[in-house]
């Protein structure tokens, strides 16, 4: 197949062989003809897998082919993402396939002045990539209109419409001509967001191109048992046994961004990092930075988690695991994209069990452990498989209480009985006594 016989138009074909696209990926050849005949669509695609182009591509050439020349502050078809280096890097894409297409393409997002974006729109943009936040002032404040709108397409859309943008989203839905075409485009897609999506969409096409939730299988995943207080110092030593040259590093907090640079530039390695409170500029240079290897580690919050596309980029390293299990895949699906190879290291301490069985249950594998010498934990991390089951010590029979018998028949005694079956995976796992024991106690 060819991108030829998708049907798309010659400015598009030259645009794509200056890119070196030979053959549609997957969710391109179903993306593609689907997005040409006006369909909605809900697709599900593993990251990397080319989906900016599934979209942006047929989206340029129903612009470009259909519909009035645009107005002023108006926009007539808008892409909608969750972070704004993601509104950078889609609009890159955005713009190299339309480089030979008499269309304007702008991207708007927060964290910078908002008076060039207005100037920007006055003559209306064909095409505008958008945060939710931002394209809201926009529009409270006149610069943007939208009764021009053909498509609307949501990238990330699980994220999208999750509880941090749910109150956004409504506010914009709520100023979307109605009749439009939709396009939602995700890795991961929950099964109520797929009842949510479904309500949004007109007779949408379900788009799947790989298995559920599944992580990328390009990408080589492990996990390496540690105690909490030593995690830097396996990372550092992992960095220098490993001889690591790029990897992107993810970290809970941005204390804990803050911290692991600090840690490395003062061993003279060069780090940056990227976080929510550092300004939008700061943020974006890094990034650059890294991405033409002039840094060689980067450290990121989850800001950095989606749809980043690095070139080449060989590990991903979690220093901390992700929250949210699904934040795992984006994370790991910065590294083995575009058919290279990839490889994924966590770091995992006695505390994050709970969060490795998620992950392990989320991806239906179970993550291989490797230990490293002289830094096996003191804490240690119980088993976990892709069940979701954390295997705990058996603890030690209780001895039964002399006291209060006549009470321990009643509702507390059993509801306590219920907790410990139903929460294996929220209860901290601190309490497993195997740490005080065995012969690597110290100190
Ligand atoms: P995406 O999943 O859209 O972030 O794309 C991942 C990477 O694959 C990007 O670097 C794209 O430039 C590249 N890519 C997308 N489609 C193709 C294709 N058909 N052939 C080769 N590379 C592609």
């Amino acid at each position: 197949m060819t991108f030829a016989t998708l049907g798309l138009i010659e400015p598009l074909l030259r645009a794509l062989e200056t890119l070196g696209y030979q053959t549609p990926t997957p969710v391109q050849a179903q993306a593609i003809p689907a997005v040409l005949a006006g369909r909605d669509l809900m697709a599900a695609a593993q990251t990397g897998t080319g989906k900016t182009a599934g979209f942006a591509v047929p989206l340029l050439q129903l612009l470009a082919m259909e519909g009035p020349k645009v107005t002023a502050n108006s926009v007539r078809a808008l892409i909608l993402v969750p972070t704004r280096e993601l509104a950078e890097q889609v609009h890159e894409s955005v713009a190299q396939y339309a480089q030979n297409l008499p269309l304007s393409t702008y991207a708007v997002y927060g964290g910078v002045s908002i008076n060039p974006q207005m100037m920007k729109l006055r003559k209306g943009v064909d095409l505008l990539v958008a945060t939710p936040g931002r394209l809201l002032d926009l529009f409270r404040q006149n610069a943007l209109k939208f009764n021009q709108l053909q498509t609307l397409v949501l990238d990330e859309a699980d994220r999208m419409l999750d509880l941090g943008f749910s109150e956004e989203l409504s506010n914009i839905y709520r100023v979307l001509p109605k009749k439009r075409q939709t396009l939602l485009f995700s890795a991961t897609f929950s099964d109520e967001i797929r009842l949510l999506a479904g309500q949004m969409l007109n007779d949408p096409l379900s788009i799947e191109v790989s298995p559920r939730n599944v992580a990328a299988n390009t990408v080589k995943q492990w996990v390496v048992p540690v105690d909490k207080k030593r995690k830097a110092e396996l990372f550092v030593h992992l960095m220098r046994k490993g001889r690591w040259k790029q990897v992107l590093v993810f970290a809970k907090t941005r204390n804990g961004v803050d911290a692991l640079v600090e840690k490395l530039q003062g061993l003279g390695v060069n780090a940056d990092g990227i976080h929510g409170d550092k300004p939008q500029a700061t943020r974006q240079r890094a990034l650059d930075r890294f991405k033409t290897s002039d840094v060689q580690i980067l450290v990121a919050t989850d800001v950095a988690a989606r749809g980043l596309d690095i070139e080449d980029l060989p590990l991903v390293v979690n220093f901390d695991l992700p929250i949210v299990a699904e934040d795992y895949i984006h994370r790991i699906g910065r590294t083995g994209r575009a058919g290279n190879t990839g490889e994924a290291i966590s770091l995992v301490c006695a505390d994050e069990v709970n969060m490795l069985s998620a992950i392990e249950m989320l991806t239906r594998q179970t993550l291989t452990r490797h230990m490293e010498q002289d830094f096996e934990p003191e804490h240690r991390v119980p088993d976990t498989d892709a069940s979701g089951q954390v295997v705990k010590k058996p603890k030690k029979p209780k001895k039964p209480k002399t006291t209060g018998g006549g009470k321990r028949n009643l509702g507390k005694w059993v509801e306590s009985g219920e907790v410990s079956v139903a929460e294996p995976s929220l209860k901290p796992v601190r309490k497993v006594p195997v740490f005080n024991t065995g012969p690597r106690k110290k100190k």
